[in-house]
């Protein structure tokens, strides 16, 4: 939300005061003084008013998980346990997962109450690649990397998948690197051939690698390092 608007929405300011507020420098974000009644704060931001204060601002939280198979990527279900029920964290209804895993796959699983982080983290035109580490039961073959790379038509979605790099490390063994999380993504794409998969790990987010001290279920917290890379 707009500054100028956070401000005037309060009950004890109308708009002429929140601009005049804002011209007498009186107004500090996050510990800066603002004139500028667009810059947008959030719910994360710390807003006073000469020494009083207005918002503490949430604290933003920002965690690393080692998804282990047969936990669930969702904050409830009725049968399984979920990766929330992982988290020894307060306040844990405001915490969402940035790109899902299926129930079978393991690997690196980002856990934010920032939506915007979030957002950048999974939206494809951020074009950050997401790195699996994929076991199949037939042999890969280098077909397949040409084809990924073209992109492979979802008739359910009536869309073509975003060209993706697939390196062969053995004959049922590759990495398989995505700019998007379509339903399924990996698995339909081997399905393509007919080829099943029957391991799938995320070793990788953009910038931010599964931390090899993990052990399956394990988290911390992301440095503000890791953060800022986002
Ligand atoms: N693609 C899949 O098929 N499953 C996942 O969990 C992630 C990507």
């Amino acid at each position: 939300m707009r500054l100028d608007r956070f401000l005037s929405n309060l009950p004890q300011f109308s708009r002429a005061d929140a601009r005049l507020l804002l011209a007498g420098g009186r107004i500090r974000v996050n510990g800066q003084t603002i004139g500028d009644g667009r810059c947008e704060v959030r719910e994360f931001s710390r807003i006073e008013l000469d020494e009083q204060l207005l918002q503490a601002g949430k604290p933003a939280r920002y965690f690393m998980l080692h998804k282990p198979v047969g936990v669930v990527s969702a904050t409830e279900h009725p049968q399984h346990r979920t990766v929330l029920d992982l988290l020894d964290e307060p306040d844990k209804h405001e915490l969402h997962i940035g790109g899902r895993l299926d129930l079978g796959t393991s690997g690196l699983l980002l856990i934010t109450n920032d939506g915007l982080w979030s957002r950048r983290l999974t939206e494809p035109r951020s074009r950050l690649g997401k790195v699996y580490r994929v076991q199949t039961e037939q042999p890969i073959t280098p077909e397949y990397i040409e084809v990924f790379a073209q992109g492979l038509y979802f008739a359910y979605e009536n869309l073509t998948t975003l060209p993706a790099e697939l390196q062969i490390l053995d004959s049922h063994c590759a990495l398989l690197t995505l700019h998007e999380g379509r339903y399924h993504q990996v698995k339909r794409m081997f399905g393509h051939f007919q080829n099943k998969v029957i391991g799938l790990h995320r070793e990788r987010m953009g910038p931010l690698l599964l931390d090899p001290d993990l052990a399956p279920g394990e988290y911390r917290a992301l440095s503000a390092e890791e953060i800022a890379q986002v």
